[in-house]
Formats: structure tokens, sequence, C-alpha cells
């Protein structure tokens, strides 16, 4: 990318894109385009076509999607496999239609299977069947990464596909029930803290995931966006993973509570374990940033200046 060129970050209040978006303007790119949901609804055929014919962007950044934690995911499947698959359709068909130069699109560490060994590399993709909590999310996923292959084998596009961990991070959603367990657990410890009451902690604390600091993912984006075009997905995480349980004793270090902590073991606990290997993007001269202390202080801090 040139720092004039027309660039489009489709999502760009969400965690994602807004993190994409900061790391452009922060790094010179001056020829950006936004556009709000109120805009430019993703999920409308007509209006995603009339969006890029009238801008034509040379590269777009497809961090647009609806997401969510365990809970949201169970509770609304058909939103989760319907928005996700729209936004991809009408946005990756228009990007081959009106000549975008390289498209970057978004997956999620849940497209791997459930049973897949740890951590999990790039080529385990379609190797087994996919956790139910989140099957309908990930089979969207899975065909925004073949449509990109496929445009890419049919037409020439450039169209590449990333899959990052957990993300975390400044402007995350802290809604208790659609979240996912970083931002809730900053919140609930929070307000326990406050309350007085003891924490609820879902599920057994023995999953483990890998978190990875929104900012490393958006850094981690444009480095991809400048510098790979090839067809192979590629992981973006940290290579660290813990336990729930342990997330939690970190958070509620942060956050300063000494109370009590209940694990809930009614609700669900989702993969045993989500690790990717990082080798391919390491291996790119990429490595993650932040540590995780660093980061959920951070985020911690945001959440506070949105409590004033
Ligand atoms: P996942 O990585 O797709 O399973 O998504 P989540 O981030 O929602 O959940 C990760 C793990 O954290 C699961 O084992 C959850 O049961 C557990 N967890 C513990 N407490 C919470 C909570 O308050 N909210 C969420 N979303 N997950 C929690």
């Amino acid at each position: 990318m040139e720092k004039e060129s027309k660039i489009y970050v489709a999502g760009h209040r969400g965690l994602v894109g807004s993190a994409i978006l900061h790391n452009l303007q922060e790094e010179g790119y001056n020829n950006i385009v936004i556009r709000t949901h109120r805009e430019l609804d993703l999920c409308n055929q007509q209006e995603v076509r009339a969006f890029f014919e009238k801008e034509r962007p040379e590269y777009v950044f497809l961090a647009a999607a609806k997401v969510g934690g365990i809970l949201a995911n169970s509770t609304y499947p058909a939103d989760f496999i319907y928005n996700n698959l729209a936004i991809q359709i009408y946005a990756i068909h228009n990007a081959y239609l009106y000549g975008v130069k390289k498209l970057l699109f978004l997956g999620s560490s849940c497209i791997y299977p459930k049973f897949a060994p740890q951590p999990m590399k790039e080529e385990y993709l379609l190797t087994g069947i996919l956790e139910p909590t989140n099957e309908p999310y990930a089979i969207a996923k899975i065909s925004g990464i073949k449509m990109c292959q496929a445009y890419n084998r049919q037409y020439g596009t450039n169209f590449i596909s990333v899959m990052p961990t957990n993300l975390y991070g400044p402007g995350d959603n802290f809604d208790l029930e659609t979240s996912h367990v970083l931002s809730a657990l900053i919140r609930k410890f929070h307000e326990a803290k406050l309350s007085g009451q003891p924490v609820t902690v879902w599920g057994t604390g023995t999953p483990r995931r890998e978190f990875l600091y929104v900012n490393d993912l958006a850094e981690a984006c444009v480095f991809l966006m400048n510098c790979y075009d090839g067809e192979d997905i590629i992981n973006i995480g940290t290579g660290l993973d813990i336990s729930i349980k342990e997330l939690a004793g970190f958070i509620s270090e942060v956050i300063g509570y000494r109370g009590e902590i209940i694990f809930d073991t009614g609700k669900p606990d989702g993969m045993q374990r989500k690790l990717l290997d990082v080798t391919r993007i390491n291996s790119l001269g990429w490595k993650a940033k932040t540590d995780l202390r660093e980061g959920i202080e951070k985020t911690y801090k945001w959440y506070l200046s949105t409590q004033k």
C-alpha cells in the first residue's frame, strides 16, 4: 500500500476495525474510506455494490462481522451465520467486480476442528468436526476463506485470509450476555470489587485460551497487507495460552479483587484448548508485542474511562 492508496476499512467501529483504522492513521495512510452501519448496510447487496462502484477502493480490510462470546453464539446461531455470510459474499464479490488490488479477510481461530492437535496449524482447516457452540459462525468464516481462495484461483484476485485468536482490548464489548471471556471478567471483577459480592466465572475454569491484544492484531494485518500475497491462510496469535482459572486470577490481581470466585459448571466450557501455531507469521517477521498483564491493564483503564 502507498500512503495515498484508497483503503476501505469495513467495520471501523468494531474492536478490530477501529484498531486497524487507528494503526493506518498512525502510519500515515491518508486516503481511508469508512462508512457507519447507518450509511452502508453491508448485508444489503445493492448498497454494497453502489458503494464499491462509487468509491472504488484499492485495498479492503474486511473487519466487519457479527461476533460474540460462547453464550451469544449458542443463543443467536441464525444471526451469526446469516450476517457473516451476507457481509462476506457482497464485499468479496464486489471487491472482485470493482478491481480491488488486495483484500484482507478476517476469519477466526474457531474455524479449526474441535479435536485439532494443539497448537493449531493452518493446515488443520477442514480436517474434523467443529465445536458445536460456534459452528454456524465457524462455517460462515470458513466460507469466507474458501471464497477468497476461489476468486484468486478463478479470477486472479489477491484476497488473503488471516485467523486471529481470541482478541481483547480498548473498544471491546463488555455486555455480560454477548461478550467474550476477558472483557466479561474485567467487568465482573470490577463490579464485585464495588459490591462485595462473589464473582461467577462460567464453566469449569479448565479450558485454555490464547489472548491477543487488538492493537497487535491491527499491526499484523497492516503488515500482512503490505508483505504477504499467498494462497494459504495465516494464523495471528501470541503462541501462548492460559486456563480460564489463571485468567481470572490475573484479572482479579489487576483489579484488586480479593473476594470469592465461583465456577458455574452449568455453563458450557466450549473448546478445551484453543491455541494457534504462529510459526508461519513469525517466520514472515512478525511477533505479538503486548504481554497479557499489560494488555489487561490497558483494557481495564479503558473500561474505567467508559464508567464516568
Ligand atoms: P470461546 O473462546 O469461543 O469459547 O468464547 P468465550 O470467550 O465466550 O469463552 C471462553 C471460555 O471462557 C469458555 O470456556 C467460557 O465458558 C469461559 N467463561 C468464563 N466466564 C465467562 C464469562 O463471564 N463470559 C464468557 N463469554 N465466557 C466465560
